[in-house]
């Protein structure tokens, strides 16, 4: 079992497969990177799955494939099969904003993927194309309804800003509410990638907002869940992420890799250790241990509460958010 020290149990592994994405999304990448890893920097499905393999061996309960922009490498499927294969109890799920979804969905439900998180900004086709920089909205959410039709359950994110799509979070709500999916609204995050206009809006407000048409009751965490639950009085639950508020951080059971093999203790967090090395060698033993120091070094909290005025200088699109 892996253990940090703050004795809480990691078992859960994000892993960004690419760090490249067909949108250009203003909260996490503007404008293309000045370089992408080049390609024989990443680590193979091979090689991911050789980590995996340890990572399930040492107690890991929950894998979720992101990116970047996931659907964007080539035979995802193979790859979810095998981890599936080795592990079919795993709750194997995946990010995504759905662009490539209604040609792919099928597949990878057939390969053992369960769950999948979409993110959905808006519902209007020039706010998409503003937020992402390009036409996508029409395709979004044709893969979102070839999810629910294959049967993959299927969660919203949605990132509200002001002046932007702040206006829509009544309507993203109901529009996950009528297809019978959970929404989670995540507060905007600050890094240094992200367009210098972004303004977030925070779960006060937001509650603000919602208040205003429903009544609901909080919840709270669901187990180490990052997002903090809502009730509406007619059962329908939505969730709020807010990476800034105190208890965050409290009952974290993540670490993140990331597409050339750094393991990442906290998303937030410059210090990254890498396995890279250890499992193109087929040092198992080594690649373990690496794991293990990563664990051992889990911040107690992330540093977006800091007072100091930082910024993020780790790309979501690098660490898969
Ligand atoms: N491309 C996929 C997608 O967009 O769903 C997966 C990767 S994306 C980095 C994962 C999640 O991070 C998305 O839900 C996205 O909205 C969120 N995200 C990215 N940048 C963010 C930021 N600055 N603040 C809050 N959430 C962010
Ligand atoms: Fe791409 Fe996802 Fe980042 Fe948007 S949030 S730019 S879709 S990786």
């Amino acid at each position: 079992m892996l253990i940090d020290s703050y004795n809480r149990v990691v078992d859960y592994i994000r892993i960004s497969v690419t760090e490249r994405c067909n949108f250009r999304c203003q909260y996490c990448m503007p404008e293309k990177p000045f370089s992408w890893v080049p390609k024989e920097n990443l680590l193979t499905f091979e090689e991911l799955f050789m980590f995996i393999k340890v990572t399930i061996d040492e107690g890991v309960k929950k894998i979720r494939i992101t990116g970047g922009e996931p659907l964007l490498r080539e035979d995802l499927d193979v790859f979810i099969k095998m981890i599936y294969d080795y592990a079919p109890e795993i709750d194997l799920a995946m990010t995504t904003n759905a662009y490539l979804l209604k040609s792919t969905a099928q597949k990878l439900k057939d390969a053992g993927l369960k769950r999948l998180n979409v993110s959905i900004d808006t519902l209007k086709p020039d706010v998409a194309q503003k937020i992402a920089q390009k036409d996508v909205l029409a395709n979004v959410l044709e893969g979102v309804e070839e999810a629910l039709a294959v049967g993959l359950k299927v969660k919203v994110n949605m990132v509200p800003m002001h002046n932007m799509n702040a206006d829509e979070i009544v309507d993203v709500l109901e529009y996950s509410k009528a297809r019978g999916m959970v929404v989670r609204f995540i507060e905007y995050m600050e890094n240094k990638y992200a367009s210098k206009e972004i303004s977030r809006v925070p779960s006060s407000e937001l509650l603000a907002i919602l208040a205003q048409h429903y009544d609901f009751v909080e919840e709270g965490y669901d187990g180490a869940s990052p997002s903090r639950y809502y009730r509406m009085s007619d059962g329908y639950k939505f969730g709020i992420i807010e990476p800034y508020g105190d208890d965050f951080c409290k009952q974290c059971n993540r670490i993140r890799l990331t597409a050339e093999g750094h393991l990442i203790p906290c998303l937030y967090f410059d210090e990254a250790l890498s396995i890279g090395k250890a499992i193109k060698e087929g040092n198992i033993a080594g690649a373990a241990e690496v794991l293990r120091e990563v664990v051992k070094n889990k911040p107690e909290k992330n540093r977006w509460g800091g007072e100091d005025g930082e910024v993020s200088s780790r790309a979501f699109y690098e660490t898969g958010g």
